[in-house]
């Protein structure tokens, strides 16, 4: 039976990285990986999945309009794995249409993407997958601190930002992982 992953994990936890692995292990069996990424901004029209070691490959965007079991319905060769990067841009629709894919097209769906933003609020793709998601595995990193980090720390000018957009698209180096603890010291929360 097809399942619905959401791994989850921190800026930096190598979630891209576990992905291509995955979808490798696939290809190495001679079977058929799609990989799709949202759309973020509409710069260019090319998807990607990166990853910090510099390896890459090309995927499929998917707009906030997009109906993806729609378009992957009507692909015309068989798939044998999805693999969603950044999944916490889906909208909450999109999650339950890759639920459709997992439970009418018995093809499974692994989603990777950060739980919660800068402002310690869930993503809502995030949300959406906490709540339906079949297996829900957490890719861990540690805080500066030793302790396991969970949260997006974002920078502006040397200063940990608590509000504002929630997208900011050009940088990780904007973003420290850190635990919760870590996080209170910095915006002095806790002294
Ligand atoms: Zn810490």
């Amino acid at each position: 039976m097809a399942k619905l992953y959401f791994r989850y994990g921190t800026m930096g936890s190598g979630k891209s990285i576990d992905l291509l692995k995955v979808a490798y292990n696939y290809e190495e069996r001679g079977q058929t990986c799609l990989l799709i990424v949202p759309s973020i901004d509409d710069r260019n029209g090319v998807g990607k999945v990166s990853t910090r070691i510099g390896l890459s490959r090309e995927a499929v965007i998917c707009y906030p309009d997009t109906d993806v079991y729609k378009y992957i319905y009507e692909l015309d060769k068989k798939i044998n794995c999805i693999l969603v990067d950044e999944c916490n841009f889906l909208t909450k629709n999109q999650v339950r249409q890759l639920s459709d894919v997992v439970d009418k097209l018995n093809i499974p769906v692994i989603c990777y993407g950060l739980r919660s933003d800068f402002r310690c609020e869930l993503f809502e793709g995030s949300a959406e997958l906490m709540a339906i998601a079949d297996k829900i595995e957490e890719i861990k990193t540690i805080c500066e601190c030793g302790k396991k980090a969970t949260i997006n720390m974002r920078y502006q000018n040397g200063k940990v930002i608590t509000s504002g957009d929630k997208i900011v698209v050009g940088g990780n180096e904007l973003y420290k992982a850190v635990c919760r603890k870590c996080y209170k010291k910095y915006t002095g929360e806790i002294k």
